[in-house]
């Protein structure tokens, strides 16, 4: 243990306190769980230490080594660490590694014929390989062996004028290799980040931030028209650390990338245009290690667009820049490895301009791969690994806006739920490997897929959606205000009001719209608005309304609603207007008339006075002089000159009807009861409304008889095949009826409205 902690401190001290002289500009840590780290001394942000392991169990003493660098955190155990080294490790070829640039070979070679190599005759004799020897060309860019070129001499001859090498593909990277320990670091020129790391040779990203490409594509289809372009714009920094040796076979991959994704679509098709796929398009591969750059990192890309259904759109898109880190690790056979989106620093908002009719899906992006391997002159060995990123927005959509020429109510309906969702970056990956290193094969094998979901998912409606709707109602100035609140996202702004409509589905009032049209929910938009002149119980339906073109759409939720009377007196302002619910709407008063209580007698008048009298007999009845001799005055007097209720209150009050009183009769419940002293009858409508009707008797002559005992009140109606007579109420502590009595008593008058 006194080792490792000596280690860490000299680990601390150089990393942190700065380089000597013959230490190099990069560390490794060896390790002994079959783990490797090496980093360059400038990405190393802090290295602490940490009583803590990996899985949280705490030890008296230190148990992990945590480096922190800008993308990741590194909790190396302690009891792992085999070694560290601040010194770049020599990589050491076997000694029968040939390279050919380097000794000169390259200057006599004439051409290739499959795996043989035709030297000049005048190759001096110190330089013509021998059977056995390893021939290695990393000189990528020459005509001849552009690929690069490795293999293993098995015969040497002078055949046709030139000295020919006949070579077998080498099948082991130790034949070239007994020792490889190096970490490289690419990055683009423009980076602002510090100069490139390259342990040794000169080599740079010739590549700005890339332009991956251009997607200029137009496409006559058969019926219609399209117009596609787009772009992907990126960066990245690839570091590559490896550790090759008999014993250890190690490589990481750790590659920042970054991406911005442009497209522009212009498109009217009524069938879609299936899936295009454009040209591969490939990155210049980054060839590493310096020393003898067998293996590759290469990204290619595959633009693709794909359409379906019917579409009329007009699009444009700048993605918001995704950061992503993605690191591969091979050891001794197995890979690791996976992604990660990283935080972007900064404003990162996407544009997005779109005009839209769309029944289908529009995907428009990029297939990128990631390639990890050797690749030498036809792939000499198998190291590879993949990461195939499907990236690019997607719309789906589910809608037209054609207008419909069915009921407008169920225009909404059918049309509401109509959507257009966009994705502006989906990006589904797969990521595999294959290997054979060493003589160890892996097979084929998927590491993990999934889909990297991003925020950017949003939805508009053609139709906006309305919320409950409330009903404020005021019975008394007969008004009622109509309010709800729209939600969802519109693509079209759209004007909104409401629209009223009475039971028969009749619209009554015209919609009031504002100028301000509605476009996006939670901006506070409420719609709300007041009729006027309603009836008191009587059925509306208030509808939020959608003003398309010239055209008035009805939507959902609809409410029904009534304005209801008062159905108690609310004050002591009698006479009140009561609502007792009942069918024909008819209200009644609180009180007689003469009465200023509802258990007041009030007057008592003969059928068709107006005014009450002293005396009630034929005599000084105005409309007869007896029963056999009575004047017409009509067989309903309701709100003529000859009622009573009219004649004392004004329109619309009138005496009830002998209709008006069934009615009371048939849907009221009554119950015998005392009111302030005063006996009566208490009528109970279907809505739990009540009136009080005072036992006020009923006068003839001189006399009030009955008082406290019988209520008399009249009706409009005359009884015409008896027209001395007219119906009225008439009850007892027993029951109510409907009567008919002599025209010139005197009885008491409830005026209804
Ligand atoms: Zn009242």
């Amino acid at each position: 243990m006194k080792r490792r902690l000596y280690l860490i401190l000299l680990f601390a001290a150089v990393t942190l306190s700065g380089m000597a002289q013959n230490v190099g500009e990069a560390f490794y840590i060896y390790r002994n769980d079959g783990e490797f780290n090496a980093f360059f001394r400038d990405e190393v942000q802090s290295i602490d230490y940490s009583y803590e392991d990996a899985d949280g169990n705490t030890y008296d003493e230190i148990v992990t080594q945590i480096v922190t660098t800008a993308d990741s955190v590194y909790r190396i155990p302690i009891a792992a660490i085999d070694s560290l080294s601040f010194v770049q490790p020599e990589t050491v070829f076997q000694s029968n590694v040939i390279q050919m640039e380097q000794k000169g070979l390259s200057a006599y070679l004439q051409a290739i014929d499959g795996m043989a190599l035709l030297f000049d005759t005048s190759i001096p004799q110190s330089l013509q390989p021998k059977v056995g020897d390893i021939l290695l060309s990393t000189d990528f860019g020459s005509s001849l062996l552009p690929d690069g070129f490795v293999g293993k001499v098995v015969s040497t001859q002078i055949q046709a004028g030139t000295f020919r090498v006949e070579c077998e593909m080498v099948s082991d990277i130790f034949a070239i290799f007994e020792q490889l320990v190096s970490i490289e670091q690419i990055r683009d020129r423009n980076n602002s980040a510090p100069g490139l790391h390259r342990i040794s040779d000169e080599w740079i990203s010739n590549r700005n931030p890339i332009n991956f490409y251009n997607l200029g594509y137009s496409h006559p289809l058969s019926d219609g028209q399209a117009s596609l372009s787009s772009s992907i714009d990126g960066s990245y920094i690839a570091t590559v650390a490896y550790n090759i040796t008999r014993k250890e076979q190690h490589i990481t991959l750790r590659f920042n990338h970054d991406w911005q994704y442009g497209a522009h679509l212009n498109f009217k098709s009524d069938a879609g245009f299936g899936t295009f796929k454009g040209p591969v398009v490939s990155l210049p591969a980054i060839r590493f290690p310096a020393v003898a750059p067998v293996f590759k990192f290469q990204v290619s890309g595959v633009p693709f667009a794909k359409g379906e259904g019917n579409m009329e759109l007009d699009f444009s898109l700048n993605s918001p820049v995704h950061s992503y880190l993605t690191e591969v690790a091979y050891h001794n056979g197995h890979f690791s490895g996976g992604t990660n989106e990283l935080p972007v620093q900064g404003a990162n908002n996407p544009s997005i301009d779109a005009a839209f009719s769309l029944n289908g899906s529009l995907q428009i992006g990029y297939m990128v791969d990631f390639w990890l391997g050797i690749d030498i002159f036809g792939s000499l060995f198998k190291l590879g690994t993949g990461l195939d990123f499907y990236i690019g927005p997607k719309l789906t959509g589910d809608f037209s806006m054609k207008l419909g020429t069915g009921s407008p109510v169920n225009y909404y309906s059918t049309y509401k739920d109509s959507k257009l969702g966009l994705s502006l970056v989906t990006i589904d990956y797969e990521f595999f490997g294959e290997a054979a290193l060493a003589g160890h094969t892996t097979p084929r094998g998927m590491f993990c897929d999934g889909t990297i979901q991003t925020p950017l998912y949003h939805e508009w409606y053609i139709l906006p959606e309305f919320s409950e709707l409330s009903v404020e109602k005021d019975a008394d100035n007969k008004k009622a205000t109509i309010s709800t609140t729209p939600t969802r996202d519109i693509l079209v702004p759209l004007n909104v009001g409401m629209g009223l409509y009475d039971k028969d589905g009749n619209h009554l009032n015209s919609t009031n719209y504002e100028t301000q049209k509605y476009k996006r929910e939670n901006e506070g938009y409420r719609i709300s608005q007041t009729f006027i002149s309603l009836e008191t119980n009587k059925d509306y339906t208030a509808k939020p309304m959608i003003k398309i073109l010239d055209g008035e759409v009805p939507a959902l939720p609809e409410e029904t609603f009534k304005l209801e009377g008062e159905s108690t007196c609310p004050d002591a302002n009698h006479p009140h207007m009561i609502d007792l619910g009942l069918p024909s709407g008819t209200k009644w008063a609180c009180c007689n008339v003469g009465a200023s209580a509802p258990e007041g007698y009030g007057n008592y008048y003969t059928w068709g006075e107006t005014q009450p009298k002293s005396v009630y007999n034929w005599d000084t009845y105005q409309y007869g002089s007896s029963g056999d001799n009575v004047v017409n005055i009509g067989s309903d007097i309701a709100g003529t000159q000859y009622d009573a209720a009219t004649a004392n209150w004004g329109v619309p009050w009138r005496m009830p009807s002998k209709a008006q009183i069934q009615e009371l009769l048939n849907n009221c419940s009554s119950t015998w009861t005392t009111q302030n002293g005063v006996n009566g009858r208490k009528f109970t409508g279907p809505n739990g409304g009540t009136i009080f009707l005072p036992a006020a008797g009923s006068r003839w002559g001189d006399e009030l008889g009955s008082l406290g005992s019988w209520g008399d009140y009249w009706s409009s109606t005359l009884n015409e095949g008896n027209p001395n007579y007219a119906y009225g109420l008439g009850f007892d502590s027993d029951g109510a009826y409907c009567y008919d009595y002599g025209r010139n008593y005197g009885h008491s008058v409830r005026p209804v409205r």
